[in-house]
């Protein structure tokens, strides 16, 4: 289907783009990144925004850079990009670990990091990686420059802390240098997104699980840190049997939903199954 008229900005700067949002007046507005979920929603109908900002043109949004013991990931970097950018590699494996997960090579070339993000579906892969390794996303909009820690971002099914007339401009991760990563993940052959998921970061030292970081994709309306694993974990031996232990705690505080995928009870096996090969996978990396 012919999605319905709009206007369209291509700002190139982000305090353009702020300034666009601004200026939409009372018109519906809608940021445009990779345009993999958002084009098919137009297309559908599903949202007719009057004005379309592209963000396409805006250097600052794309790369990544070291800052201190973090790095920084531009929001317009492809998923592609963070598959093979030596320094998420080196720093942030489970980031890339995961985008090679999305979709297609087609999709990862033109979704975007920030646009999956920002669309927070309960089944994108990449929000229960960033929630796993404590990202802080930066926010810019009329008041300014904010940061909102992963734990806050995610507020509700398809919903974050970005407000309208904001955008998101980077994701700030704390370095993981050295910790084993993994991104274990159950879906129908036919596509990609994730049944359930789990991605892990785990720090061994000595043969022991210093410190587990376990994030759960689709257990719920937004991505849920798997606490009392990380909690069981911590410690262990990096045997299967403790792992196999600990992962038995991964479906405490979840609330999936059940749909003609799964229901309730078998995303609850699934996560502990999954989080069981994910953390094995991760600690012997
Ligand atoms: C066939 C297909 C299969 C897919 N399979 C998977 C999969 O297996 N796993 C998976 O995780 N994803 C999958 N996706 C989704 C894909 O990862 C998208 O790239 C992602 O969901 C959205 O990123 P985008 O850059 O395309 O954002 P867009 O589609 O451009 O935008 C999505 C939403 O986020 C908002 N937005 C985007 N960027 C910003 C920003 N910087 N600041 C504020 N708001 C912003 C937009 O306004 C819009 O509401 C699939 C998509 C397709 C088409």
């Amino acid at each position: 289907m012919i999605p319905a008229a709009f206007d369209y900005a291509a700002p190139s700067s982000v305090d353009e783009a702020v300034a666009a949002l601004a200026g939409a007046g009372g018109r519906e507005v809608k940021v445009l990144a990779g345009g993999q979920s958002l084009i098919p929603v137009l297309r559908l109908r599903l949202a007719a925004p009057e004005l379309l900002v592209d963000l396409g043109q805006i250097a600052e949004l794309r790369g990544v850079r070291e800052d201190g013991d973090a790095i920084v990931i531009g929001a317009m970097t492809t998923h592609d990009a963070l598959t093979r950018d030596p320094l998420v590699r080196q720093h942030a494996l489970l980031l890339a670990l995961a985008a090679e997960t999305v979709a297609d090579p087609q999709v990862r070339h033109r979704g975007t990091f920030g646009g999956s993000l920002a669309h927070a579906d309960p089944a994108g892969d990449m929000p229960a990686a960033a929630l796993a390794l404590d990202a802080t996303m930066e926010i810019a909009g009329p008041g300014g420059r904010r940061s909102v820690p992963a734990a806050q971002f995610f507020t509700d099914v398809f919903t974050t802390a970005v407000a309208a007339g904001e955008l998101l401009v980077s994701i700030r991760v704390p370095k993981h240098t050295g910790w084993g990563a993994h991104y274990e993940k159950l879906n129908r052959t036919a596509q990609a997104w994730s049944i359930v998921a789990v991605a892990a970061a785990v720090r061994v030292s000595g043969g022991t699980i210093a410190e587990a970081k376990v994030g759960l994709t689709n257990m719920g309306l937004v991505p849920l840190r798997a606490s009392a694993v990380e909690s069981a974990l911590a410690g262990q031996p990096a045997t299967a049997e403790a792992i196999t232990a600990a992962a038995a705690h991964a479906g405490e505080g979840t609330h999936p939903m059940a749909d003609s995928n799964a229901d309730e009870e078998f995303r609850g096996h699934l996560a502990t199954v999954l989080t069981g090969r994910a953390v094995l996978a991760a600690a012997t990396a």
